[in-house]
């Protein structure tokens, strides 16, 4: 294909309901360059999933949970004007729904779970493709995981680049020179083509990929706000959007809790130079973020962010001083349980690090087997309720009071760990999690408004 691609990817509340998914299908259609959208599922339906998977729930509880599922999805296929074709399809899906739900071991096996996981996205995908025709478009609804190729490790896969790029120019490419396909974000499968996901909050990855293996040159994520905030709205009404972000500062916010992009969409977009705009579905007229190899300006304060649910665990031994290869054995034992360590420090007895554990993921990450090994080596304390805050920005540690700033707006409050200095663009501190909102607040004032 000759002509510039765009990927849209619509999240959750774009596609909630029938009005939402007017708007989307709108965007697409005004963008001539939009050959792919990629939709998460339906606002609620994933948590709705999550308890199905991971909770023992009794049958009428199964039962009332898809009850709420159903009434999601009907309500949209009943303000489908001409929706018989896709009615058998969209009962068809909630009956395998159900299977999985009802699976005698869906607590214990993460394939069932997610299988399970994908309906959300699965049911959107043909839903929007619906619409989008219905307003004229020749669209068609398409199984990504024909093309979305990951390893096996179920509820956390992560993509195989090469193969998702000889598939998608197979299987997808050619469906683009006069149609627009309508996939499912989140979702994958592995080689032997049982379905994956690929975490929570994956659709922004999903687009991110297939921006990549299709060689689009932007990909657009339409979403609940008109870009990407010097902080989350929801914790300041004083945020206000940004017209441009670098990649880096971009992934680093992304990965220290703006929710508003999964932490990896990053990734393809640094590599293959793909500019990224996040703006609302609702309110498309109203601009949004472009994310891009190189801004206008590069200022030392862009954000803050804030992620919730942080674990810290503090490893101590008193030996640590003449006991070479500690670290290593720590680290080790992290490594063995696929553990991602975020924020690190160090003295010479102990070493504490941080954790993401957000609630509805989908397993617990400081595990008691993890806990059992660590202890078998050091003391080791666990610390809950505390949440992590950033500032983002640029050439941090060389612009001279960068630090005071930050430390003088937040003198007040008691910080469990600060990391500073192994990155140009984040400054982060611990701190407990009834404070953050506060600490948030307070950086924003004094950094940006
Ligand atoms: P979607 O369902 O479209 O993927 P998400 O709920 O995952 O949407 O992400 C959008 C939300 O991210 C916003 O409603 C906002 O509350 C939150 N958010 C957190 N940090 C930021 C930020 N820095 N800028 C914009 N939104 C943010
Ligand atoms: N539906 C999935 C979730 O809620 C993926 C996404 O929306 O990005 O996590
Ligand atoms: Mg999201």
């Amino acid at each position: 294909m000759q002509n510039p691609i765009n990927v849209a990817k619509f999240g959750g509340t774009s596609v909630a309901n029938y009005q939402t998914i007017c708007n989307c299908a709108q965007i697409v259609i005004n963008n001539t360059t939009t050959k792919v959208m990629v939709v998460s599922a339906a606002a609620g339906i994933t948590n709705h999933l999550v308890k199905l998977a991971n909770e023992a729930l009794s049958s009428e509880q199964i039962t009332d949970i898809i009850e709420k599922i159903h009434q999601i999805e009907i309500a949209i296929l009943s303000k489908i004007p001409s929706a018989q074709n896709v009615e058998t399809k969209l009962y068809d899906l909630l009956a395998e729904l159900e299977s999985y739900a009802r699976h005698e071991e869906i607590n214990y096996r993460d394939d069932v779970k997610d299988a399970l996981m994908s309906m959300g996205e699965r049911m959107s995908s043909l839903l929007c493709a619906a619409i989008l025709r219905e307003k004229g478009a020749n669209a068609i609804n398409f199984d990504v995981r024909k093309i979305l190729r990951t390893d096996e490790r179920f509820t956390q896969a992560s993509p195989d680049l090469a193969k998702i790029k000889l598939l998608a120019e197979q299987l997808l490419l050619p469906e683009l020179e006069h149609k627009i396909v309508v996939t499912q974000g989140f979702v994958g499968a592995d080689a032997q083509g049982r379905t994956t996901t690929l975490g929570r909050g994956g659709s922004d990855f999903t687009a991110a990929l297939i921006a990549e293996a299709i060689g689009a040159k932007t990909c657009e994520i339409w979403t609940d706000v008109i870009g990407v905030y010097t902080t989350d709205p929801r914790i300041t009404q004083h945020a206000r959007p940004l017209p441009e972000l670098s990649f880096e500062e971009a992934a680093e916010m992304a990965t220290f809790g703006a929710k508003v992009l999964h932490p990896a969409t990053m990734e393809p977009a640094l590599r293959q130079n793909i500019k990224v705009f996040v703006g609302s579905s609702k309110e498309p007229d109203k601009g949004g973020t472009w994310i891009k190899r190189d801004c206008d300006h590069e200022p030392p304060f862009r954000a803050v962010t804030r992620r919730k649910d942080q674990v810290m665990v503090t490893v101590k031994t008193p030996k640590m001083m003449y006991a070479k290869g500690f670290l290593e054995r720590v680290f080790h034992i992290i490594a063995k349980h696929e553990l991602s360590v975020d924020l690190i420090t160090t003295s010479e007895i102990a070493v504490s690090f941080t954790l993401d554990n957000p609630p509805n993921s989908m397993s617990e990450k400081m595990n008691k087997e993890t806990l059992i090994e660590l202890s078998n080596i050091c003391e080791v304390t666990v610390e809950r309720h505390l949440d992590a805050v950033t500032v983002v920005g640029n050439n941090m540690h060389s612009e001279a009071g960068v630090s005071s700033k930050i430390f003088s707006a937040i003198s007040a409050f008691n910080l469990r760990m600060i990391c500073f200095g192994a990155n140009v663009h984040n400054l982060s501190f611990v701190i407990d999690e009834s404070h953050s909102d506060e600490a948030v607040r307070a950086l924003h004032r004094a950094l940006f408004e």
